[in-house]
């Protein structure tokens, strides 16, 4: 996507945090903390409906898909007001893993499941999952997978489980990642495929406890069954053995979502941190923020959530300058870093709330256990530092003339 000038990204963010900040959505946001998302659904829906009324509705699209058709760099600003609360993106329409669907469908998919699927993705009118760690393979090696897509006749007849597949429990379809080639190179057997979900031999076996919660509807991670699941040809999404490739290419503008999320994470933590600071007294006339290991507490949180940023804003204009490929290593630094970053930020955020920090009182807690995950989904820490390392130090070699493997 690409285009969206600065007025009207400032007015998008304006509208955003408006409605993101006001009384309606904190009540909806503690609504779903106490009682969960699904219970918290019909607050959601109202609140969905005034971001629609602002324009402000799924940024991310081209205008001819109801967006604002945003810049990667423009929808980091957005991504970042709307982090500010578990509900902001899905209030938009552009929560994972739909919004990375939807750049797929758009990049790559035919006319006609564009018009039947993408379509009604963009107008929020279903939703839709990805589906491609098991189980059974370390998914961390991406190219490992036993789910398998056989061609018979004008169908693929799709094989395999899947697990933590976001969002599955009331989804309309996953894009399922299946290997159409075992013969070929690693990189090259895989293909991406799109199942709609009451396709017979989709079996949905359960929302998997996570940090001692199932959830529900989108806020879930499923595992997923698939038995002789026939689907045409016609539902391929790119070419034959491209799977791979092109779950890059989603994974690296996804990343600077994810991270400009997590920096709006952040924001709010901080605001609640000071807040809890100064208001919070140890004696009478001796506020928290008095003592200087909670200062260093917010120092700290302050100039990490800056550089973070910046990090990550840089990244996104390498990524509209050079690609994916190329900005291949500033997408790992930020990965690891920001994620590093949010657990830092959000663990002396709680510390300086004491035990009022481990109840649903405010959004900390739920952010420490469903944010656990930043340093794991998307490629885990070790893989983006070893990759980071690995181009670095190759690069150093060549400078100083020493071979290197
Ligand atoms: C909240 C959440 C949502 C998710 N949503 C989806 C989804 O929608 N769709 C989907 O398909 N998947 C999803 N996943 C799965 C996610 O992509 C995988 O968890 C991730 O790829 C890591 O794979 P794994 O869990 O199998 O860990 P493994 O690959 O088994 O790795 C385990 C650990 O080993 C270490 N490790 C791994 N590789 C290396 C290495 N090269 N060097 C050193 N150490 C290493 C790391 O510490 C890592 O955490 C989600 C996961 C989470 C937590």
């Amino acid at each position: 996507m690409s285009g969206g000038d600065d007025a009207t990204t400032t007015r998008l963010v304006g509208a955003l945090r408006e409605i993101v900040t006001s009384a309606r959505a904190l009540a909806a946001e503690r609504a779903m903390l106490s009682a969960g998302w699904t219970a918290a659904l019909p607050a959601l829906h109202a609140l969905r409906d005034e971001v629609r009324a602002a324009g402000a509705f799924a940024p991310h699209l081209p205008p001819d898909l109801g967006g604002a058709g945003l810049s990667l760099s423009a929808f980091a600003r957005v991504s970042e007001v709307l982090g500010r609360t578990p509900i902001g993106h899905w209030l938009a329409n552009c929560q994972a893993p739909d919004i990375g669907n939807m750049e797929l469908l758009h990049g790559f998919a035919s006319d006609a499941l564009r018009a039947r699927w993408l379509a009604p993705l963009a107008r929020g009118e279903l939703r839709s999952c990805f589906a491609m760690t098991e189980p059974e393979h370390a998914g961390a090696n991406p190219v490992w997978m036993s789910t398998r897509a056989i061609r018979d006749g004008d169908d693929y007849v799709i094989d395999g489980h899947k697990w933590f597949t976001t969002g599955a429990d009331g989804a309309a379809f996953t894009v399922v990642m299946a290997v159409t080639d075992p013969a070929a190179p690693p990189h090259a057997r895989a293909t991406l495929l799109l199942v709609p979900m009451d396709t017979p031999g989709v079996a949905h076996v359960r929302n998997i406890l996570v940090m001692g919660e199932a959830g529900g509807d989108w806020a879930s991670h499923a595992e997923l069954r698939f038995t002789e699941v026939r689907v045409p040809l016609a539902h391929r999404i790119g070419d034959e053995g491209a799977g791979f490739a092109l779950a890059q290419a989603r994974l690296g503008p996804g990343r600077v979502h994810h991270c400009m999320r997590w920096i709006g994470i952040c924001e709010r933590a901080f605001d609640l941190m000071c807040e809890r600071a100064v208001t919070r007294e140890l004696a009478p006339g001796t506020p928290l923020g008095h003592k200087e290991a909670v200062q260093h507490m917010v120092a700290r949180s302050r100039a990490e959530i800056d550089a973070a940023r910046l990090l990550v804003l840089d990244a996104a204009a390498r990524i509209e300058r050079e690609g994916t490929a190329g900005a291949r290593d500033a997408i790992a630094a930020i990965k690891f870093h920001v994620a590093g970053v949010l657990q830092s930020v959000l663990d002396r955020a709680i510390q300086i709330h004491g035990a009022y920090g481990l109840t649903d009182a405010t959004p900390l807690a739920f952010w420490w256990a469903h944010e656990r995950g930043a340093r794991i989904y998307d490629g885990p820490d070790e893989v983006h530092l070893a990759s980071l390392g690995r181009a670095l130090l190759t690069r150093a070699a060549r400078t100083h003339g020493v071979a290197w493997p």
